[in-house]
């Protein structure tokens, strides 16, 4: 009975058999080319060139349930894709093989257990979460380096810090993990998706979950590592949950440990004084805004001062904002055209020209025309306001504006 159901199509699931096994010898069985199957190729491969082979048996696990395929090599040429089409398993190579070759199959085991860790870690939150809430897990993908899973109900952050915690206990047990194929399906009590795969494979993690799965998981509850829950938000009436189990996990700590070295050592604070130095930091810094703030309103004031007996003004250090202000505040109480330029000699200005009713005989478009040909400038604006930039010297503008 079991033989029979660790078979897709003419293909032997080694994988089902030994999760663990990263070598095997295999015979063709076919070989076509990639082009003849509905399968679509990677973006960066070209499909035409590319060649789908069945074996008798292989190591590789096929894409399924929302875990990726595995890789690795076919007598040594690299395998690219691994899936199922039309009952059958294929696996992608840029080499032809001939039928009835026996071949070496080696599959990147390194990356395939990170996945098993994973996939097991997952079997384990979904079954807290299903007997502690009753919801169901109903998507699961898992990427390069993390995994998500959502579930049909809403979770709050103390649920989440709940399930994790009792997740990694349930790997402290080191409980024992293993697959059935029940004769009787029915009277076994599993959790199960629908469409997950074709034949009642159930993974049972002992005293813990029992659920219908066809990728490989680790033996012990122990070799999944660290659980750790990095994210989680609202999604759809339930929740999206991002994992990372074991060595991806341990990867994200040494990442935050890095970065967190870097932070101790700039903000002078031991790692747990960290957050509280940080919200010193943003607190200064959102006082030194204000300050900033009360220091530009003061320079405008001066220059509003000053501007009631001149109509042309300079300055270096002013931004746009205070720059409009002043003019549109000056041009109120000027004797005509009001004039503002910020910027220097070497960098060029920006300007900002207005006008009041004294000056209504002056045309301010034509102005702007005339000013951008004598000082090598550009913009323009309506006959109440021009602004742009000038390249040229300060002399060169107090000059044209002797006119004005
Ligand atoms: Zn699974």
């Amino acid at each position: 009975m079991k033989n029979e159901r660790t078979l897709h199509g003419r293909t032997n699931l080694l994988y089902e058999e030994d999760a663990y096994l990263n070598n095997f010898t295999a015979k063709v069985l076919d070989c076509i080319p990639f082009s003849a199957l509905t399968r679509k190729a990677d973006e960066n491969l070209k499909k035409e060139s590319l060649f789908a082979i069945e074996l008798d048996q292989t190591a590789f696990f096929p894409e399924g349930g929302g875990q990726s395929c595995d890789t690795g090599t076919l007598n040594g040429k690299q395998v690219l894709d691994v899936f199922k089409e039309d009952g059958k398993i294929w696996h992608v190579t840029d080499t032809p093989f001939s039928i009835h070759e026996n071949l070496q199959g080696e599959i990147d085991f390194t990356t395939r257990f990170q996945k098993m860790q994973n996939h097991s870690g997952e079997h384990i939150v979904s079954g807290l979460i299903a007997s502690l809430y009753g919801y169901e897990n109903v998507g699961f993908h898992m990427s390069q380096d993390v995994m998500s899973v959502d579930v049909s109900g809403v979770l709050s952050q103390e649920d989440i810090e709940k399930i994790e915690l009792l997740a990694n206990e349930a790997v402290y047990k080191n409980k024992k993990i293993y697959t059935v194929y029940p004769d009787s399906p029915d009277e076994m009590d599993y959790r199960s998706k629908l469409d997950l795969c074709e034949d009642i494979r159930v993974v049972i993690i002992e005293d813990i979950d029992a659920c219908a799965c066809c990728a490989p998981h680790v033996k012990n509850t122990g070799e999944i590592g660290m659980i750790k829950i990095v994210d989680f938000m609202h999604y759809k009436g339930g929740t999206r949950l991002f994992m990372k189990c074991g060595h991806w996990a341990y990867l994200e700590l040494k990442q935050i440990f890095d970065q967190n070295k870097e932070i101790m050592k700039q903000l002078s604070a031991k790692r747990e004084n960290c957050a509280e130095a940080v919200n010193k930091l943003v607190e200064l810094n959102q006082k030194k805004k204000e300050e900033e703030n009360a220091l530009k309103n003061q320079i405008v004031d001066l220059y509003l001062e000053k501007l009631q007996s001149e109509n042309l003004f300079f300055a270096d250090k002013l931004d746009e904002i205070q720059l409009r202000r002043i003019i549109n505040e000056s041009v109120k109480t000027s004797s005509g055209i009001v004039a503002g330029f910020v910027g220097s000699d070497t960098d060029g200005y920006r300007y900002i020209v207005s006008k009041n009713e004294q000056a209504a005989d002056i045309d301010l478009k034509q102005l702007a025309k005339t000013m951008n040909e004598a000082l090598n400038g550009r913009g323009g604006g309506s006959d109440k306001m021009i602004q742009g930039s000038i390249g040229a010297l300060k002399t060169e503008i107090c000059a044209f504006f002797k006119k004005y």
